[in-house]
């Protein structure tokens, strides 16, 4: 009895193995990208309204009390301009986790080619696996982590069934610019292929406006958009995700979601619906904070003798270690946290030839200032 063939080349995840470091020795936990500081009270309220007495402790609809649908098609449909039906276009799932998984196993056949953008969240390869697909990459690379236009079209066959966009990026902060999109549409529509987009971290992108590619022109009918709560509101044990789209795409992410979860619990959705009614200033706020701990966090990297990457969005930022001469990534990960007791990732696990990360570490930023601070001092010992 033993692991499937399609799971076992993954083992555990770099995020827990290198959670459980901290534990060990006591670090400073920059690696597993989660908040140290609670969920907002507005949405807690709603959901603990919904429990108690709230009568919600059957199964909701398969795809997602009306409630949320309509938050979600009210929030998105301005965005991505057009008007989003509730009903046929938008499905609720746990996390964006599941909607990944859910569109992969919808939407996908075995022997498809799909496209990752490297450094990919670890999960991307493991649904290519179940599926059975077949990966293509486009590397992005260190400073920019800008995407080579004409790696990207090489990348694309007439076996493209799809390309997985993550943006704003995470591990190198990345928000792709409008050209970059512009030119993965142009390429979806050249060779009929569709788009699947992470867009996690929407709600952290530092400079600009974050756009949504099913905004570009004719791209609404060949894009899946999925996203989540757990990071817009410091929520990520919560699982409550979505996928928006057309309702063919919608028809395979439901196929395969009403056999994977079902649904999502429904206390927890009600505080979704809550969530995405905040008002505007709740988002602002969002981004001047992660903006201040990025540059605090920059700053301190860069003092002590990081090359720091600054990102344009979410709450990673990938540094060069190579002034330290200690390594590869992994290495580096493994002295940080036993002799100054910080923990981060090493993004070697991000790429499929594991070489290309290996000057670089991921630190998380999604942290309050005083556990920066120290994070920072105690790398110190580093110089
Ligand atoms: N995609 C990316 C790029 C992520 O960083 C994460 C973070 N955990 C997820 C998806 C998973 O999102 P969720 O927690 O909503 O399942
Ligand atoms: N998305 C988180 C990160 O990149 C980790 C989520 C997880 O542990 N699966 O750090």
């Amino acid at each position: 009895m033993s692991v499937s063939d399609r799971l076992a080349p993954f083992g555990v995840t770099i995020f827990s193995e290198m959670t459980a470091l901290a534990e060990e020795y006591g670090a400073v936990n920059l690696g597993q990208g989660f908040p140290n500081w609670d969920g907002a009270d507005f949405v807690k309220r709603a959901a603990a309204k919904a429990t108690v007495g709230g009568g919600n402790d059957q199964y909701p609809p398969s795809h997602g009390i009306p409630t949320l649908r309509e938050a979600i098609a009210s929030r998105y449909g301005p965005r991505i301009g057009r008007a989003v039906d509730p009903e046929t276009e938008v499905t609720v799932t746990c996390g964006c986790t599941e909607a990944l998984a859910a569109a992969f196993l919808g939407l996908i056949n075995p022997g498809d080619e799909v496209i990752l953008i490297e450094p990919y969240y670890d999960a991307y390869p493991v649904y290519i696996s179940m599926v059975g697909a077949v990966p293509r990459y486009v590397t992005l690379r260190a400073p920019e982590f800008a995407l080579d236009l004409d790696e990207l079209r090489a990348a694309f066959s007439a076996r493209t069934k799809a390309i997985l966009v993550n943006n704003p990026h995470n591990p190198t902060g990345r928000v792709f610019s409008s050209e970059e999109l512009g030119e993965i549409a142009s390429l979806c529509h050249e060779f009929d292929s569709i788009a699947i987009t992470d867009e996690v971290y929407e709600e952290m992108v530092f400079d600009g406006v974050h756009q949504h590619l099913a905004s570009h022109e004719g791209m609404w009918d060949r894009t899946l958009t999925l996203s989540s709560l757990g990071k817009t509101f410091s929520l990520t044990g919560w699982k409550v995700g979505w996928g928006i789209g057309p309702e063919s795409l919608t028809k395979g992410l439901r196929a395969a979601h009403q056999f994977l979860t079902f649904t999502t619990p429904t206390p927890v959705q009600h505080g979704a619906a809550e969530a995405l009614g905040a008002p505007d200033q709740f988002f602002v706020d969002l981004r001047d904070s992660y903006r201040e701990k990025r540059d605090l966090l920059s700053k301190g990297l860069a003092d002590v003798g990081f090359e720091v990457y600054l990102p344009q969005g979410t709450y990673f930022l990938m540094a060069g270690h190579d002034h330290f001469g200690l390594g590869d990534d992994r290495a580096f990960c493994r002295h940080l946290v036993e002799t100054a007791r910080v923990a981060a990732i090493p993004p070697s696990a991000f790429y499929h030839r594991p070489d290309d990360g290996g000057g670089l570490i991921r630190f998380a930023f999604c942290k309050d200032e005083a556990t920066l601070e120290e994070a920072i001092d105690r790398m110190a010992v580093l110089v």
